[in-house]
């Protein structure tokens, strides 16, 4: 089949990786000049396989209310509101008040990750690619006895799951992040012991390279506007080059993997997809004592801050913003990623000469990402996979390969399916 993938984002690449695979034929069609250039590009670097969980949690939602009114408190919303963001929030709070239904998804995405953690270590072995990647564990500190006490039910819900993790004491903490010296409030930290990290834009890019060697095409600096269709079938989608005539282009099949960018192309076709833009932001600069930065990465609980290494760079990251599609970067943000960053690892980077970026995380408001046919026969979605993107990107290309292929889906996809919010 010729089958064209909308979106050449982390998600859209490995999703041509595995249809090429497959034998299929694949074209990308990417907006910008470079591949995982979007969402993919600056996020914290977290292949947090046992970490992913919907954000629509009743208890979350407690936590969070007060975050908004605190000066380096995670939660930032603009004030007013759009109707998009109002939105977002009240349908993310009454999927928080569904009953059962925060458990049902957790479960449905670690499943995805431990599916995803095994297809990334295939697609290592295979390509060999060069991203900074690694699997050397991630820890979530406690900065509380709270939260450390908090962490046990994940620890619980882990174990059931064959997924490995540990309740660090500090000195087992520190023995694994010897350069954490800072003095930030420490009481221990879940340890999830296999997952990973990696720059994500990188794999990306290494990824589209690797693709093209093996046949596809990708097409960058065009846009994909239009889905041309009957009632059954997608025929065509018309794409237009930055500098060019528009064309409609013809295929087998159709992917959508267009992260935030997903739902006008589906809307006149009667699929209206909530997926809302969370912004956060990141600061990337190479260490200058390297021994004294992460080993692996860390997730602070004080101000909800991921420090990584990537190499020879620290990659620090944080903040969730309801502010629709604003790209500015306020400064007194990227103070708060600094001052966390020192209180864990003082003096291992110059910070304020740190790249800053800011991105957009693909949210749906009950969590789980969007994978499954969509609203016709030949048309298939992988998209809004929020916060973990990066991590489940690996599996949702082979689940989504895999249903375009009509095979018996690897993992349930009940909580993923495209039609589930106009039910
Ligand atoms: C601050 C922050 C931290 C994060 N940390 C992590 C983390 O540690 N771990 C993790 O797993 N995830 C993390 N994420 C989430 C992760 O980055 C995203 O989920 C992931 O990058 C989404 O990938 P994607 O390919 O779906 O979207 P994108 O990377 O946004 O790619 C979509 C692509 O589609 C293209 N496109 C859109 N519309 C069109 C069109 N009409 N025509 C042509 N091209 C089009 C865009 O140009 C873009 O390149 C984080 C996100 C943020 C913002």
């Amino acid at each position: 089949m010729h089958i064209v993938v909308v979106g050449g984002g982390v998600v859209g690449m490995t999703t041509a990786y595995e249809l090429n695979r497959r034998g299929h034929k694949v074209t990308v069609l990417e907006r910008h000049s470079i591949a995982g250039n979007e969402t993919s590009k600056g996020n914290a670097a977290q292949r947090s396989y046992g970490v992913v969980y919907p954000w629509a949690d009743p208890a979350m939602v407690f936590k969070a209310l007060p975050w908004l009114f605190k000066q380096d408190g995670p939660l930032k919303l603009r004030v007013p509101p759009s109707v998009e963001t109002l939105r977002f929030m009240f349908a993310t709070l009454r999927y928080a008040w569904s009953p059962g239904l925060f458990g049902l998804n957790r479960r449905a995405m670690l499943r995805l990750g431990i599916h995803s953690r095994e297809r990334f270590l295939t697609l290592e072995k295979e390509l060999g690619l060069a991203f900074d990647g690694a699997h050397q564990g991630l820890l979530h500190l406690a900065s509380t006895p709270e939260a450390l006490e908090g962490y046990r039910a994940t620890h619980d819900l882990l174990n059931e799951l064959g997924i490995p993790s540990r309740l660090l004491t500090p000195e087992q903490v520190r023995e694994a992040e010897p350069g954490m010296l800072g003095n930030g409030p420490l009481y221990g930290a879940l340890s999830y012991d296999t997952d990973g990290t990696g720059d994500c834009h990188q794999f990306s890019r290494e990824l589209a390279k690797a693709c093209e060697e093996h046949g596809v095409v990708v097409r960058y600096n065009v846009d994909a506007e239009k889905l041309i269709a009957d009632e059954h079938k997608v025929s065509a989608i018309t794409v237009r080059p930055v500098d060019g005539v528009m064309e409609a282009l013809e295929a087998d099949a159709f992917v959508i993997s267009a992260g935030c960018w997903s739902s006008h192309l589906l809307r006149p076709l009667g699929l209206e997809l909530p997926i809302y833009p969370v912004k956060g932001y990141s600061l990337t600069v190479a260490m200058k004592n390297s021994e004294r930065g992460p080993a692996s990465t860390i997730h602070d609980d004080n101000y909800k801050v991921v420090s990584t290494r990537l190499g020879n760079r620290l990659r620090a990251t944080g903040f969730v913003e309801l502010a629709d599609f604003n790209r500015d970067i306020p400064e007194v943000r990227l103070a708060t990623i600094r001052k966390s960053v020192e209180s864990r690892f003082p003096g291992c980077a110059n910070l304020d000469e740190a790249e800053a970026w800011t991105g957009f995380r693909p949210m749906t408001p009950d969590g789980p990402a969007i994978i499954g046919r969509g609203p016709r026969d030949n048309l298939y979605l992988n998209t809004g996979h929020g916060t973990f993107g990066w991590t489940l990107s690996a599996g949702s290309a082979d689940v989504i390969a895999r249903v375009i292929e009509g095979e018996e889906p690897i993992i349930c996809l009940d909580a993923f399916r495209p039609g589930r919010f106009q039910e």
